[in-house]
This record gives structure tokens, sequence and C-alpha cells, in this order.
């Protein structure tokens, strides 16, 4: 397949942060040429801002099923109430339309790669490859039976996981012990042997709220990031989920680990966390930040337009300081800080890049006049100003539709998924 962008505003995101206006021209699954250029393609589109792929590195695609049920309640509540015991119930079909719906939320907001964790994920990985997601498939650790199988099972099922999809070229397999409070000693370590064993990323949920701290220091002696670094599991592998409540001299084992944190500001302000991510200090000491939706439960979007908004306007708000998170670093933690850590030739528009590109349509009410299109990007543009998807040199989404998705499926089977899950 070959692509030509034309006549439009290229937001490059490569170490100079060059922005310019021209074309770019993709074949196979490479951007091979970028400037002026006059060459026949199988598409053309014309007229874009054209942007990297947004990178979601959050998430728990199925729970699209639970956005909306349950709202406004206490966390705890909301958790034991509602959001389990429908978890309960979950089958392989849920997961799969359900994680469809998020694809088809994700791309059309211009997200063209995330980072999973839940259950049944080689359901997940499937799905991903048939929709042409670039997708890291985070196997779920816990120390309970989940919808899926036994506790007994899941460290053996997730060595299977990794043996199955560790060479595909869309897929990632990645190891996710749900969190220190929810993983023993034992199982973290067994963790850690895994992800030795098959050098794969790491995904867990780490400090997410004041309660979760306090359980886990009562509990073991240590906070949820030094019980992570007891057994083994910081490292430059290493994905952090929230770290709303980190200390100072946390941030500084984060930074030289490595490791890479996550902010989710829209769930952690839904959910009422209480804690704030410390960009400045996560920023002042270079360590690597990327942005996250987390699950559409406690969202209630997959739209990383609107995360990285919040993202720089939560910490402007609690620092007194406009200039605190500036819009280049939002959308550096959405795409280029993202590709870097895991190691993938996507998250800028460069010659000899893998083609993961979303284009934005140039003449929409909301970006216009044009004084500084970083800014529209972070303040003023909506998930649905995406005109077009591109992952891997393909294109998936064009001008607001899907190739071969039959949308209207989709949505029958997500209303009846619904049905069959809060039956009693
Ligand atoms: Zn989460």
């Amino acid at each position: 397949m070959s692509i030509l962008i034309k006549d439009s505003i290229i937001v490059t995101q490569d170490s100079n942060r060059r922005v310019f206006h021209g074309d770019v021209y993709i074949e196979d699954d490479r951007i091979v040429e970028m400037g002026r250029i006059n060459v026949e393609a199988d598409f053309i589109l014309k007229n874009k801002i054209v942007i990297p792929g947004l990178i979601n590195m959050h998430t728990h695609l199925p729970m699209t099923l639970l956005r909306g049920y349950g709202d406004d309640l206490p966390l705890e509540e909301w958790l034991t109430t509602k959001i389990w015991p429908v978890e309960a119930k979950l089958k392989a079909w849920h997961i799969a339309i359900g994680t469809k719906l998020a694809f088809m939320e994700m791309i059309a907001t211009g997200t063209t790669c995330c980072n999973d964790m839940y259950f049944f994920e080689d359901v997940i990985a499937r799905e991903a490859k048939n929709f042409g997601m670039r997708c890291y498939a985070g196997f779920s650790i816990i120390d309970f039976d989940t919808p899926e199988m036994k506790k007994e099972m899941l460290l053996p099922e997730c060595e299977k996981f990794i043996k199955k999809w560790k060479n595909d070229g869309l897929i990632t397999p990645v190891i996710a012990p749900h969190a220190t409070y929810t993983c023993s000693p034992e199982t973290l370590q067994k963790v850690a042997e895994i992800a030795e064993k098959y050098d794969c990323f790491i995904h867990i949920h780490c400090s997410e709220t004041r309660h979760e701290v306090y359980d886990v220091l009562n509990k073991y002696g240590l906070r949820p990031l030094q019980q992570i670094k007891k057994y083994g599991l910081l490292s430059e592998k290493t994905m952090l989920a929230h770290c709303g409540w980190i200390t100072k001299g946390e941030v500084k084992e984060i930074s030289s680990a490595k490791a890479c944190v996550i902010h989710n500001p829209v769930s952690n302000m839904k959910l009422a966390t209480g804690g704030y991510t410390p960009l400045p200090e996560l920023f002042e000491a270079k360590a690597c930040v990327t942005l996250g939706t987390d699950g559409a439960a406690s969202n209630n979007k997959l739209d990383m337009f609107e995360t990285m908004k919040f993202a720089a306007l939560i910490h402007k708000h609690h620092r007194w300081d406009a200039s605190i998170v500036t819009a280049q670093q939002t959308l550096d933690m959405a795409t280029v800080n993202a590709a870097k850590f895991l190691g993938i030739n996507v998250g800028s528009i460069e010659e000899g890049k893998k083609a993961d590109i979303v284009c934005l349509d140039a003449k929409q009410p909301n970006l216009m006049p044009r004084h500084n299109i970083i800014s529209h990007l972070v303040y003023a543009a909506s998930g649905f100003n995406i005109s077009d998807a591109i992952i891997n040199g393909k294109i998936i989404y064009h001008e607001r539709k899907f190739l071969n998705i039959d949308e209207e499926k989709i949505y029958e089977e997500v209303e009846k998924a619904k049905e069959e899950l809060l039956q009693s």
C-alpha cells in the first residue's frame, strides 16, 4: 500500500520538533519521503494536520463495556458493588466485543498504539491483530481466580502467552502483575523471573491511591515502589501506572532505574484519588513520563487529546504556575517519550520510521486561527477532529470511516454484551 499526504501541516516530533508545510509519502510500513512530492499513490490525503499516532500507555480495553456503569460512587463502593461483580461474569466473547469497541474509539480519536492490562489477554491480542492495532498486551497476574482461569494457572499460562506472541510485528506480550496489594511477594518474585527469562516489559499499578500506599506499608513495611524494587521488578522494562502518591525519593529511584511512569490524570480525577503524579519533579529528574487513559469505566473515554489537556492543566492549577507543564512536553509524553521507552521506531514523523500516523482535518472551527499548532493539539483539539489513521503503513480509518470493519454490527453486539452482563 502507498499513501501520499499532500499540502498539509506536518508535526514531526523529530529531535528539533520541526513543524512544516508539505507532503509525506508512505510505502508499505515506512515513511519513505518528506518535503514536496509528486508521485502516484493508492491513497491521497490533502489539507491535514499530520501528527504521529498517539500512544496510550495504560488501559484496560474491554472495560469499554462498563462505560458509564455506576459512576459518581466512592471508589471502594464502585469497585465492590459495581465493577467486580460484573467483571466476574465476563466471558471471552464479551472481551472480544469490548476490545473491538475500544479500538474503534482509540483509532477514531488518534491513538495508534496502546499498552493494555486485563484478563483473557490472548483474546485481546488476537483482536488487536485482526484490527491492525499496535498493542502491548499485558497478561494480568493477580492472587485471585480471574473470570478466565484459576489463580494457579496464571503464571504458566502467561509463559505460554509470551511465547506465542513474542515475535509478532504488531503485538508485544507484556507481563502485568496487577499491583503490590493484590500480588504477594512470592508472586512478584515469580513475575520478575518470567520477565527476565523472556526479556519482557512489566506493567503494574503503583501508588494510585493513598489507601493502597498505607495498605502495603502496613502489610509489608514498605511502600509500593519499594516492594516492586525489592522483588526485582524495577528496571528499564517497568511501566508504573499512576504514581499519584510517590515521594521525591521515589522519583529519583524511578529515574535511576530508567523505568517509565504512566500518568492517567482523567481517571485519577474521576476516581478522586487525590494524588498528583509529580510531573515537574519527574521532568527535573529526567524520568520517562508517558500518558494513559486507564479503562473506560474510570475515564470514561479513551481519547488521548482529552488526556493531554487534563495532564497539562491539572499541574498548572495545582502548582499555581501556568508554565509548569507545557503543550510541547505534553505532546511529547503522548508520542516520543512512550516510543523511546518501548524502543519502537514510531512516535515521530521522519524518513525511515514506521508509519503510525494520524491526520486531523486542517479546517475545523476549533483549530483556527493557527497561532501555534502544538498548543492547538493539546488545548484546542478533540479526538474527533481526527479524519484518518494509519498504523504500520496501513490506512485503518479514512475520512472518518473504518475500512473493512462493520461498525453497526459491533454496536449491536456491544448492546447484546451489556444486556447479558447486567442480568443477574
Ligand atoms: Zn488501571
